[in-house]
């Protein structure tokens, strides 16, 4: 028996509770792992307060980042004692994933932690971090430059946010944070952002171009800020779009594209391929500073994670809540 997490749907009533489950009970994969550490992302929240369609198959053990050790596994990639990690892949979605003492998972979707990250490290990343990589990286490759470029980033308390600007500070950019809570511009500034602006500036219908402000962005936010996010940026500047904490509509117009040359890019973590995720980790290990992660993280334990997720939509958590799990 092991602890997790389980959504069911009963009746047609979704329930979650704490359960002992039966290890006969896992899903089929070639790898079982012992899970040391989880997290609660935006998407988890949603799918332990069934406030998002998130599940796909039920019962499902939520969870979208795991990290821990292989006991044991049938794929010769991996031997028992094996730290290993796993970031979406449809984890808490349509397979059982980290919010659980134990997890079965396809070996294609293991990774090995670069040498400079421990696994609770990763985790306290997770999928938040690796996706403010990814969204990096775009801004990047579309030939955004740290010293000359100012970068937006929005939910700026949040996860992604967070990261985002810890990165963003530590490659040199000049960076603009939004948030619905000013209260926070304290820490938002020792992450690194510049200028901390109120979200009430972009969260309403708005014009087809603004003023220019930004040379890029990343939106973990949707709907009107979103929109109001490119109708701002520069000419031929870019926004990496990765979230819907607003909505998940897009009320825009072509301006910004057709008249600035903006470019909008859309970021997905959970089927990324596993090269990228590599040189998306490699980079979060080589720029991490550990001052930052641990301002931006907080721990509590695997019997904590519905009331983390109501805190998460109640405004109460700042950052990123790490789930220690006590197998
Ligand atoms: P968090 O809950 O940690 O952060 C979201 C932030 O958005 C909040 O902290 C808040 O920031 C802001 N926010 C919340 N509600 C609203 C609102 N109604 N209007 C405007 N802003 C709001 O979530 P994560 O950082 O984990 O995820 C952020 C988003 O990115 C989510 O939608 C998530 O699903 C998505 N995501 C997508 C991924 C992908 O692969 N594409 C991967 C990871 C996340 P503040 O208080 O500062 O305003």
């Amino acid at each position: 028996m092991f602890k997790g997490w389980v959504i069911d749907k009963i009746d047609g009533r979704q329930t979650v509770a704490l359960q002992n489950i039966d290890e006969a009970r896992l899903p089929e994969g070639e790898a079982r792992v012992r899970i040391d550490w989880s997290t609660i992302n935006y998407k988890d929240a949603l799918a332990l307060t069934g406030k998002g369609p998130v599940v796909r198959q039920f019962p499902m053990v939520p969870g979208v980042d795991l990290a821990g050790h292989v006991e044991s596994s049938s794929d010769p990639a991996f031997m028992p004692g094996d730290a290993v990690f796993v970031n979406g892949w449809g984890l808490g979605e349509t397979h059982w994933g980290g919010l659980a003492e134990r997890a079965s998972l396809k070996a294609a979707w293991l990774l090995k932690p670069p040498a400079a990250l421990s696994l609770k490290d990763i985790m306290a990343l997770g999928t938040a971090g690796y996706t403010a990589m990814l969204a990096i990286l775009a801004l990047e490759n579309h030939g955004l430059k740290p010293g000359t470029d100012t970068i937006l980033v929005t939910g700026a308390s949040g996860g992604v946010g967070g990261f985002s600007i810890a990165f963003l500070a530590a490659l040199g950019y000049k960076i603009i944070a939004s948030t619905g809570r000013m209260q926070e511009a304290d820490y938002l500034k020792a992450l690194g952002a510049s200028d901390v602006i109120d979200r009430a500036e972009l969260s309403s219908p708005g014009k087809p171009l603004g003023k220019e402000r930004w040379a890029g962005a990343i939106d973990s936010v949707g709907g009107h800020t979103l929109a109001n996010v490119c109708a701002s940026t520069r000419y031929d500047g870019a926004v990496a779009a990765c979230g819907l904490a607003q909505g998940m509509d897009f009320p825009a117009t072509v301006a910004p594209f057709i008249l600035r040359g903006v470019t909008l890019y859309g970021i997905d973590s959970v089927y990324k391929p596993n090269d990228i995720r590599r040189t998306a980790w490699e980079r979060i290990a080589q720029l991490l500073d550990r001052t930052q992660l641990e301002r931006i993280t907080h721990e509590r334990p695997l019997a904590d994670a519905l009331t983390v997720a109501e805190e998460l939509f109640a405004g109460k958590v700042r950052g990123r809540v790490l789930i220690k799990i006590d197998a």
